[in-house]
């Protein structure tokens, strides 16, 4: 089956779709708000499992050279510096760290030119047997499939799931940044009631999240910098240095959402892809990653089934346990790993770790969540 579909967003869920549909033979027209293409925020890091994904998408050899190994899950440290785990230096790491605007980049050069359409925000979604008629600023356009790609607060979602909930807050803030250090392998440093996160992202630069309870959403500082400073106070190097290193205008803060689990993510012809189907804690690193999932079941979906509604069952039916189990996962670990009550007990269990033990939860297939295969896509040289 091949077709035309029209894809809401042009986030990392929304190119990733396209990418796909054209691996498949389908074409694809992506509608974005923005004036222009680009990813805002810092970093993140991408597992085994979303690799896996950007392979199937004809993507793996790019990805892996926008990105950086890091062993952030290795080396585990306490604010004063000591060390619950270490990574040596000849070890192998199964994550990729990313400037966000990199991982983007690659996908756009993959999409092929002239299907986004920027300055396009969709506002209306309707079908009917045959189709779907999208309406954006700059007019209407109609499709065999419409996939929404537009992120936590999806347009597309709050037409056609009217009773679903409002994203959740959930008593986490975060600041991050982007610092010119050069040279560090990534870690993460447990303190009670928060945590600090460091990866490299290539070209000499490293990305940096501070993540900690707070009473209320929408908390906000004139000097954000200063304040995440202060929070941290005498917390082990480079971590006072990285702050240190990042302009002002470069600290972002956000809440932390996530969304409660949809009872399904396809309405007829509509699917829901990415945080627009389940945004996630960002505490798993999978947020991303589970879209690029998404993007290549649905395109398998699409590829293997007659019709575009049994496709999007089929997509339904495989990624809705996968993704939802993944976010009440990164909820849970989000909610220990700021926990001041808990946080003896946890820094003593890494520490008691014995190391081969932890080494190789952290490998390529250590976690249920890593070892995820994708389906496989008819390869574009022999597409009939
Ligand atoms: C602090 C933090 C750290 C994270 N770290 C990681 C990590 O390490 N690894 C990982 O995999 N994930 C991580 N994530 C999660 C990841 O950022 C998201 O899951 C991912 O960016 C979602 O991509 P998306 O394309 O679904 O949505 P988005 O990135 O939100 O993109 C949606 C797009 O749709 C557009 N749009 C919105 N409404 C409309 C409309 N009506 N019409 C047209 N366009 C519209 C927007 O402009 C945007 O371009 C993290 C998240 C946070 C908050």
């Amino acid at each position: 089956m091949s077709g035309h579909a029209i894809v809401v967003g042009g986030g990392i869920g929304g190119l990733a779709a396209a990418l796909a549909l054209h691996r498949i033979g389908w074409q694809a027209t992506v509608l974005e708000r923005a004036a222009e293409l680009g990813e805002i925020g810092a970093g993140m890091s991408q597992a085994p499992n979303a690799l896996r994904a950007l392979a199937a998408l004809g993507i793996e050899e790019q990805a892996r050279a926008a990105g950086v190994p890091t062993h952030a899950s290795a080396n585990m440290r306490t604010p004063d510096g000591r060390y619950l785990q270490q990574a040596r230096t000849d070890d192998p790491t199964a994550l990729l760290a990313f400037h966000r605007a990199d991982l983007h980049r690659v996908l756009l050069e993959a999409v092929p030119a002239g299907w986004i359409r920027t300055d396009a925000e969709v506002t209306a979604v309707r079908q009917d047997a045959d189709g779907v008629t999208v309406g954006f600023a700059g007019g209407e356009l109609r499709a065999n499939l419409v996939i929404a790609a537009d992120g936590i607060r999806s347009t597309v979602r709050q037409q056609l799931w009217p009773d679903a909930p409002s994203p959740r807050f959930l008593g986490r803030t975060a600041w991050l940044g982007i610092a010119e250090l050069a040279g560090l392998p990534g870690s993460i440093t447990l303190g009670p009631g928060g945590y600090f996160l460091i990866h490299p992202v290539g070209r000499g630069r490293a990305y940096w999240a501070y993540v900690t309870t707070v009473e209320a959403p929408g908390i906000r500082y004139e000097r954000e910098k200063a304040e995440v400073a202060r929070r941290i106070g005498t917390w082990h190097q480079p971590i006072p240095s990285l702050i240190e290193a990042t302009p002002e205008q470069a600290v972002i803060h956000i809440d932390i959402r996530d969304l409660d689990p949809l009872p399904t993510y396809v309405r007829g012809r509509v699917a829901l892809l990415g945080d627009a189907a389940h945004a996630m804690s960002p505490d798993r690193g999978q947020g991303a990653g589970q879209s690029l999932e998404d993007a290549v079941v649905l395109a398998a979906a699409l590829a293997g089934e007659p019709a575009v509604e049994a496709a999007l069952r089929r997509y339904d039916a495989d990624r809705r346990p996968r993704t939802q189990a993944t976010a009440k996962g990164a909820r849970a670990d989000g909610r220990r790993t700021t926990s001041s009550a808990a946080y003896r007990a946890m820094t003593t269990m890494i520490r008691l770790m014995p190391a081969p033990l932890w080494r190789k939860g952290i490998a390529a297939d250590g976690n249920a969540t890593w070892r995820w295969r994708p389906p496989r896509l008819p390869s574009p040289a022999t597409r009939c």
